[in-house]
């Protein structure tokens, strides 16, 4: 049996007393979920501080981004050493922010995947397709090309603290979201692929989140497909009681 993770993207939202308050909400909330994994991911400046705001509570801090480099001329970058030496836990690599508006191509995620493990941090790998390319029918080869080429070189052992979110890029802060249906459609091909290149035993242990617009209307239907490990939540992992429901799904 997989663990549900719920993890909330906050992005490059809110400020210093924003990003505690909020952190102090979900961990006087959520004191009473144990059956399931929770992470929230704030801006770089905030991490610290959040980290010690829920130090007592299950849920898990981590960082939207890093560098591959351990450290150097790299100004404006953040590496994952340094993630770890505030309280980082988990990092999100690849998100389509990232890979479309900083252009980061797969070679790139695929280092900075290798410096998350190498650092101890469990990388969330996002994967997903634009709207042309579903509607064009590559969805999945597209997803299998971002997979390959992210993945390309880890060894099983590394494979094993990967987590995979599947995030279609036009269900992404949109509002419109896959359907159940679609969405567990594509997280067994996904599964599939890794069970090829993993085998099978660390294909099923493998979470693969789903991301793109969930909220509170739509999460419990999400999570109860059955290749549905969990959510990455963007815009509703802002709001405390939207995040709380989702996380209770
Ligand atoms: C995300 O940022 O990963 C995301 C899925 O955003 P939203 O929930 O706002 O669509």
């Amino acid at each position: 049996m997989r663990r549900l993770l719920i993890a909330g993207n906050w992005k490059m939202h809110l400020d210093l007393r924003g990003a505690i308050v909020l952190a102090a909400d979900l961990k006087r909330e959520l004191a009473e979920v144990e059956d399931r994994d929770l992470a929230v991911f704030p801006p770089f400046p905030f991490i610290a501080d959040v980290a010690d705001t829920l130090n007592g509570s299950a849920i898990e801090v981590g960082a939207q981004n890093l560098h591959p480099e351990p450290q150097g001329a790299f100004t404006g970058e953040v590496s994952a050493p340094m993630l770890v030496s505030v309280g980082c836990r988990w990092v999100i690599v690849g998100h389509s922010e990232r890979r479309d508006h900083f252009a980061e191509a797969d070679a790139f995620l695929n280092a900075k995947l290798r410096a998350a493990l190498a650092a101890g941090l469990k990388p969330i790998l996002c994967v997903g397709e634009h709207l042309e390319e579903r509607e064009a029918g590559k969805a999945e080869e597209v997803v299998r090309n971002q997979l390959e080429a992210d993945l390309e070189g880890l060894s099983l052992e590394d494979f094993r603290r990967v987590t995979i979110a599947y995030e279609p890029v036009w269900a992404i802060g949109t509002g419109r979201t896959a359907t159940p249906a679609q969405a567990n459609e594509m997280h067994g091909k996904i599964r599939e692929l890794l069970a090829a290149r993993f085998g099978r035993p660390a294909a099923e242990q493998c979470r693969i989140l789903y991301g793109g617009s969930v909220k509170p209307s739509n999460a419990k239907a999400l999570l109860a497909e059955a290749e549905i490990d969990g959510a990455l939540v963007g815009g509703a992992s802002l709001k405390a009681p939207d995040f709380c429901q989702i996380a209770r799904s």
